[in-house]
């Protein structure tokens, strides 16, 4: 896999030494427990080997294990990071999931452009224990930085296959020109410049870029708020995409992010660039991988079980939006039809609600199974987004309970 790394300052090979990957031009790149440093760029053409023990030494002597357990202690919640499994940004992803296994072959490398909290590369590490999954975040930011990346992201806790780099994605991408598999370039078009032009330069010829939530200018959220980045309409994005001279003929599909979200059978895509909605998912690929499915849901045993954040139950046994917190209530103004789509939980029968786990520990599918629920219930509990179920790195368990403020039972019990 680390063959398909290259020199982000001049495109050339790059060898990995023990402390650094190397072009012939004498551009360095620092890596650290298989986690790699393409930051800081552009300030100097190279880091000096101070400059790289100053790096590691900040890196061993992180404060990041003791900071979590003062959060913790004082109940700190990141309620976007909590509520990252249930966003339809990333749920919109769910209803790929077929196309993908059936697109993805042994071997194959998939790139994570926007991986601020670890969810999506480990989901997909996960998902694809047979492919590569390298995840990029900006840099030493955000609710993770280098700190926590590091604390948490260990070569022993994180997904055997996930590697993790640090980089600018509005600059050259360190990977070779079509070596990419699949891109999950998530909330990255509006965002960065140039990500257009490097993801197609990355991406294999016959394979899938996923554009996946996308600030279209088509329309804006009522009521108005900031979404942030550059806005532009679904058909510049058309036009823009299928005459870009690496899209070799792949379809383009433009389409609106509850559209695909709310998709619950098999469905071909049909580009609909004047969507009225506001948040795009565009998926670039060959017409034969050009569908949706239902919401991919897999409830093996051993998979881990989340709640979500945006419910309780309430003194009637039953479920219902608890709209008692400032972040939920936060997070419910920015995603409004969520109050319609989340309607039917209420009717979930209080006999099932009873068998479940407190709602604000994780769990797994087997201690739902003997905890007397059926194999039904629970996916019917799946398809309400009330549970989020997943195989997932003990790493990201740790980093999910973090940022929901959780008591880990799952690792803690075993
Ligand atoms: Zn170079």
């Amino acid at each position: 896999m680390m063959s398909i790394f290259s020199c982000p300052l001049c495109g050339s090979e790059l060898k990995q030494t023990t402390k650094v990957l190397e072009c012939p031009r004498g551009h360095q790149y620092p890596h650290i427990s298989g986690q790699f440093y393409f930051l800081p760029l552009f300030q100097n053409d190279s880091w000096s080997f101070e400059q790289i023990d100053g790096l590691q030494d900040k890196l061993n002597n992180s404060q990041f294990l003791q900071y979590m357990q003062l959060k913790k202690r004082r109940g700190i919640i990141e309620p976007y990071a909590a509520f990252q499994p249930f966003n339809e940004s990333f749920q919109a992803l769910l209803n790929c999931i077929d196309v993908l296994k059936n697109h993805l072959k042994p071997g194959d490398v998939i790139l994570d452009t926007w991986c601020r909290t670890g969810w999506s590369g480990d989901f997909l590490a996960n998902l694809f224990p047979e492919q590569s999954v390298i995840s990029i975040w900006e840099g030493d930011n955000s609710v993770l930085g280098y700190k926590g990346y590091q604390a948490l992201f260990t070569p022993e806790t994180r997904a055997a296959n996930h590697t993790i780099i640090f980089h600018d994605p509005n600059k050259r991408l360190p990977l070779k020109d079509h070596t990419i598999a699949f891109c999950f370039a998530y909330d990255s078009l509006h965002r960065y410049q140039g990500i257009i032009d490097e993801v197609y330069r990355v991406t294999k010829r016959d394979g899938i870029i996923n554009f996946a939530h996308v600030h279209l200018a088509n329309s804006e959220p009522e009521p108005f708020f900031e979404r942030g980045g550059i806005y532009r309409l679904g058909l510049e994005y058309q036009q823009l995409l299928e005459s870009h001279q690496y899209n070799y003929g792949r379809k383009v599909n433009v389409l609106s992010e509850l559209d695909v979200y709310s998709t619950s059978q098999y469905t071909e895509m049909r580009t609909s660039p004047q969507t009225e909605h506001y948040n795009g998912y565009i998926w670039v690929a060959p017409r034969e991988y050009s569908y949706l499915t239902s919401s991919y849901i897999d409830i093996k045993p051993s998979n881990y079980v989340f709640f979500n954040p945006l419910m309780m139950v309430s003194s009637s046994g039953r479920l219902s939006i608890n709209r008692d917190s400032d972040n939920n209530r936060h997070i419910l103004t920015r995603h409004p039809f969520l109050n319609q789509a989340y309607e039917a939980i209420s009717a979930i029968s209080e006999s099932i609600i009873a068998n479940l786990p407190p709602l604000n520990q994780f769990t797994t599918i087997k201690q739902l199974q003997q905890a007397q629920l059926t194999d039904g219930q629970i996916e019917l509990l799946i398809k309400q987004k009330v549970l989020f179920a997943a195989s997932l790195s003990s790493a990201m368990l740790e980093a999910q309970a973090m940022h929901m403020n959780a008591e880990n039972v799952t690792l803690t019990s075993t």
